[in-house]
């Protein structure tokens, strides 16, 4: 970039080094240090400035209508001039008075020569002075002044009138018109830049005139006096009234020099003009190569602590142990500190070639490369492994152990040991629980080593063996269901079991059915004819017992409505024996059946007799009953 300006040379004189100086300050506010500014400084050279300004002579305008008493009795009176439509830079000045002059009827008495006095307002009496207007004095007697009138003569007029004062009481007057004049000075500057506000009192009407050694900048042109069309049009005169106009104009011009600092960046270059004494910066400074350096640090930056944090959550997120167990916060630390390292790096190169010092550049490239080893060291080391597993396992955090062992085994960190570790964790979970429901939860987990899963179901099954002493028969059945998984041949048993455990308790209750279907299940499930038989010979016997007792109850019963509800369950009964004997009972299901049938009738009977027995009112409701 320098290349392009060769005029560039290092500052000579004071004042290149003062304009780095207030650029420098002016590059903080904008985001550069003084000193890195200082270092991307490329040249300073010198450059012209100029500003101008203009002395205006303003004039104001305005017409105005004048009269004085005319001569009296004159034949002709005229029209007033009106000043309203006479434009002042139109007229003859000098001649405007000659050519508007007439006699007219004087305005203020419209030619009558007299005007309301204005001591009494026309009604020629006064408020009597000695009374103040009361009529009486002090003593409540008649006020010597008025007579009590309140009111005395106007001793200022005749009658309420007086001669009136703009004719002198002749009616008329002579009238003109005239051009009231009136300058003021006006200056303006432009432009109104670094260079015009370093020159002091520069609006000043006197400055004009003052001794040229007196200003700061060189005095290049002074017009004196010319004609305002002369001046350019940014010295116009601002803001003129409609009745002002310039009327002459006189320019100076001045030039100063000032100091232009070129500085520069990896990306652009920038020019800085600087003026006057105390050095200012101009407003026309370019900063942008400031502003495209810092924002694409910070658009670096953000990307860089993105890929930092995205790239820690990818590693913490491998597996569970890394989010509980690993150093998470450290890494993200890291990482976040490998980002900033690295967005100092890159703002260190966007610099000038010249102001990428060590600190700028290196450090933080030390700095990055240190963070990038720790944060290597951190991650390789902390990972799951087996002895950890182990130890965990042994101090009784068991959680942990499976955690950390399956981390070395979904990782493929070590995938032996950590089956080994998870094998020895559920075999703990396993003779742990309490119950067979809980072992053959453990015993569902995946079992990695060979034979682990067949031991688990072998202590399974033992525990089902041991669970089925002493259990009831629902019990007994909920085991069977267990066995189904763990050992089928024991299911078997259990089953056989159940099936003759309610058999007994369904011979001792009489239910033949019962008796029949659970012997019937017990034989496919591989029970014993000798098994079942006594349980047969049992149910026999206690169901033709029972059935028995049931027909003895229905007999002894008096009414046909208590016997028909005693002879149902002697029926079902009877059912039930015949399903588990095949023979017919004594007494038969036909026999007990036509009974009911007999016994239904007599209570159909009864109904009907005590309807048509009954009191009148009683009658509907029965009828009402019979039909539904
Ligand atoms: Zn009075
Ligand atoms: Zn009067
Ligand atoms: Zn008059």
């Amino acid at each position: 970039m320098s290349e392009s300006l060769p005029e560039l040379q290092s500052p000579r004189t004071r004042r290149h080094q003062e304009s780095i100086d207030a650029a420098a300050k002016a590059a903080a506010r904008a985001g550069f240090s003084e000193e890195t500014f200082r270092d991307s400084v490329l040249g300073v050279r010198d450059d012209v400035d100029g500003y101008a300004r203009a002395l205006h002579t303003v004039e104001k305008r305005k017409v105005h209508l004048r009269t004085e008493p005319g001569p009296g009795k004159s034949r002709e009176q005229k029209a007033l001039p009106i000043p309203d439509g006479v434009d002042p830079w139109a007229v003859d000045v000098l001649t405007l008075a000659a050519t508007t002059r007439v006699v007219a009827w004087c305005p203020a008495c419209l030619g009558s020569g007299a005007t309301k006095c204005p001591t009494c307002r026309g009604a020629a009496k006064v408020r009597c002075a000695r009374c103040e207007g009361a009529g009486v004095d002090a003593r409540g007697a008649e006020c010597h002044g008025c007579g009590g009138a309140k009111k005395t003569p106007c001793s200022a007029c005749k009658g309420g009138q007086v001669e009136c004062g703009g004719c002198r009481a002749t009616g008329e007057v002579t009238a003109w018109l005239e051009v009231e004049r009136s300058t003021r000075p006006v200056v303006s500057v432009h432009p109104m830049g670094a260079a015009a506000r370093t020159h002091p009192r520069v609006s000043d009407p006197a400055d004009f005139d003052l001794d040229p050694s007196r200003w700061a900048a060189t005095r290049v042109e002074d017009t004196g006096l010319r004609a305002p069309d002369d001046a350019p049009r940014e010295l116009a005169p601002a803001e003129l009234k409609a009745s002002e106009r310039a009327v002459s104009t006189r320019v100076q011009r001045f030039q100063t020099v000032r100091c232009l600092v070129t500085y520069g960046t990896a990306l652009a270059t920038g020019v800085v003009p600087v003026s006057g004494s105390p050095p200012e910066v101009d407003a026309t400074a370019d900063w942008r190569p400031i502003e495209l350096r810092r924002n694409v640090t910070l658009v670096v930056g953000a990307a860089a602590l993105g890929v930092g944090l995205f790239l820690a959550s990818g590693w913490a997120s491998r597996h569970a142990w890394y989010a509980q167990r690993a150093h998470l916060p450290a890494v993200v630390a890291l990482a976040a500190a490998i980002a900033l390292a690295f967005t100092l790096v890159v703002s260190g190169v966007l610099l000038h070639r010249h102001a990428r010092t060590v600190t700028r550049v290196w450090v933080p490239a030390g700095a990055l490369m240190l963070l990038t080893g720790a944060i290597a060291l951190l991650t390789a080391r902390d990972r799951p492994r087996p002895a950890h597993a182990r130890a965990s396992f042994a101090a009784g955090d068991v959680a942990g152990a499976a955690l950390e062992a399956d981390a070395l085994r979904a990782l493929d960190l070590d995938r032996a040991a950590g089956e080994a570790i998870l094998d020895r964790v559920h075999r703990r979970a396993l003779t742990r629980a309490a119950s067979p429901e809980a072992m053959a939860a453990s015993a569902r987990e995946p079992w990695y080593q060979a034979g682990a899963r067949e031991e688990a179901q072998r202590a399974v099954a033992a525990a089902i063996e041991r669970a089925v002493a002493g259990a009831d028969e629902a019990r007994v059945t909920a085991l069977a269901d267990l066995a189904r998984e763990f050992a089928p041949p024991l299911r078997e048993r259990l089953l056989r079991e159940g099936a003759l455990r309610r058999a007994g308790a369904c011979a001792e209750a009489g239910d033949g059915r019962c008796v029949r279907d659970e012997t019937t299940r017990a034989l496919e499930h591989g029970a014993e004819p000798a098994q079942t038989d006594p349980l047969l010979r049992r149910g026999r016997a206690r169901c033709a017992e029972s059935l028995r007792a049931l027909v003895a109850q229905a007999d002894a019963a008096r009414a046909a409505e208590e016997q028909a509800a005693r002879l149902r369950p002697a029926i079902a009964r009877s059912e039930g024996c015949t399903a588990l004997t095949q023979e017919p009972t004594a007494p038969t299901v036909e026999a007990l059946r036509e009974r009911l049938r007999g016994a239904e009738s007599r209570v159909l009977a009864e109904v009907r007799q005590e309807g048509e027995g009954a009191a009148a009112p009683e009658a509907p409701r029965r009828r009402r009953h019979r039909g539904r």
